[in-house]
């Protein structure tokens, strides 16, 4: 049994990891793929002193820096289930999907989160050859370009008015017949100059030419008219689902299906914590990610201090 369990492995988990193992406690950190949303990411630009680096470079550090310490790293191992100790203090149970359980005295819980895709042609060939899911990270590679901003919803409409300021032109596409963000942000989308909105437009396809995005396609669901338009970029905002479907039930969740926590990484389950993009924790980024996995270790810490075993 371990002292801390870390559940996820990715800028959160491993730093979770790293903090707990700094406390001289038995850590353990399951995780169905080391390095999480970073495996999948191009160039970072935006993780504070490192001007730039690349996913799977900083998806190597992370786990050379966790093997500094004496943390058993579980590898390709998926959670399933888990059940809370029955009192403060005792050990809880994560079930995994292999049919082993594993048990500790605190989970960290840092499953991080997924982009919904358009699941249209050239999406997946063109990921981050022009198909971005983050304006934080990615805004700056489109400066002066022309982008496309697919969802209408408030992190589409608020994508495309931040977009706006670095971007020459954005096209947000939506596909119900009106946008669906707060009217103080469509207010504020519709003052831009250089901001089309198209409603009734289903995606339909992501086209490209040597290696790179140059445009889409869209039908216009009133006429079924086919449109093409021409661009360096698309950013798709139509949701970030976080990875706690295992968790329903067990643990409190929003609306939107991330663990909620307090300032102090506390769930619903005393000696249960959550940290990273998993989390109701606002803005999804490595740098905040990395913050709230410390945090999340130094409580689970303090709440060992503080419980006997019963
Ligand atoms: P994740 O990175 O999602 O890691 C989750 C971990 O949990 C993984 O190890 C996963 O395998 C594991 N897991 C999930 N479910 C289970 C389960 N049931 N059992 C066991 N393990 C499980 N942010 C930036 O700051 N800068 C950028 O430039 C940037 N670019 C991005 C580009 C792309 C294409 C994407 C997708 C994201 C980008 N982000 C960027 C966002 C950033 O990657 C995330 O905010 C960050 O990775 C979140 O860290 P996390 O540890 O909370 O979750």
């Amino acid at each position: 049994p371990f002292e801390v369990l870390v559940i996820g492995g990715g800028p959160a988990g491993a730093s979770a990891a790293i903090y707990a193992a700094r406390k001289g406690i038995s850590t353990g950190i399951a995780a169905e793929r080391f390095g999480g949303q970073v495996a999948d990411t191009m160039g970072i630009e935006n993780l504070i002193s490192v001007p730039y680096t690349e996913g799977p470079k900083l998806v190597a550090a992370m786990e050379q820096h966790v093997k500094e310490y004496d943390v058993d790293i579980m590898n390709m191992q998926r959670a399933e289930k888990l059940l809370p100790a029955s009192e403060a203090g005792g050990y809880h149970e994560v079930r995994l999907a292999n049919g082993a359980s594993l048990r500790a005295r605190s989970v960290i819980l840092s499953t991080g989160a997924r982009w919904r895709q358009m699941g249209v042609p050239g999406e997946e060939e063109y990921r981050n050859k022009g198909v971005a899911y983050c304006p934080h990270c990615d805004g700056p590679l489109f400066k002066g370009k022309r982008v496309a901003v697919i969802g209408g919803g408030n992190s589409g409409v608020e994508a495309a008015i931040d977009l706006a300021g670095i971007v020459g032109h954005v096209t947000l596409l939506e596909f119900a017949s009106e946008l669906k963000a707060d009217e103080v942000l469509q207010k504020k989308l519709r003052s831009l100059k250089n901001v089309e909105i198209v409603t009734s437009a289903q995606t339909t396809e992501v086209t490209g030419e040597g290696g790179k995005v140059n445009g889409l396609n869209y039908k216009d669901r009133d006429s079924g008219e086919e449109h093409h338009v021409s661009l360096e970029g698309i950013f798709v905002q139509i949701g970030l689902v976080p990875n706690t479907e295992w968790l329903k039930g067990d643990i409190e969740l929003s609306k939107h299906g991330e663990i909620v926590v307090n300032e102090r990484s506390e769930t619903s389950i005393p000696g249960v914590f959550a940290a990273g993009d998993a989390t109701t924790v606002p803005y999804k980024q490595i740098v905040i990610s990395m913050g709230e996995g410390s945090k999340a270790a130094l409580s689970a810490f303090d709440f060992l201090i503080r419980h006997e075993v019963p």
